[in-house]
């Protein structure tokens, strides 16, 4: 009887996705295209793109600052309190 000693190989592939989902329309083609500076950001669905620096940025925060800059449209645009709460009368 012997013991055996099994090697595991750990190997863990970092796969970074080479498309992410839209935030705008939901779709995943969402791609990165690198220049030299800057990366453009844009969806093959809807059209929308975004170009960022990508200075000491992975793809995934070039993506964030995608998705942020639509989040922030979007709140910047919707405005719960437009509700008129005083009206005038009687
Ligand atoms: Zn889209």
């Amino acid at each position: 009887m012997g013991r055996r000693r099994r090697r595991v190989l750990h190997v863990v592939k970092k796969t970074l996705p080479k498309v992410f989902t839209c935030p705008n329309c939901g779709m995943v083609s969402v791609r990165l295209q690198a220049k030299q500076d800057t990366t453009i950001i844009s969806c093959g669905s809807c059209g929308r793109s975004k170009e960022v620096s990508n200075q000491g940025k992975e793809p995934i925060d070039i993506y964030n600052e995608f998705v942020d800059s639509f989040n922030q449209e979007q709140t910047g645009v919707i405005t719960p309190e437009t509700t008129p709460a005083s009206q005038s009368g009687t």
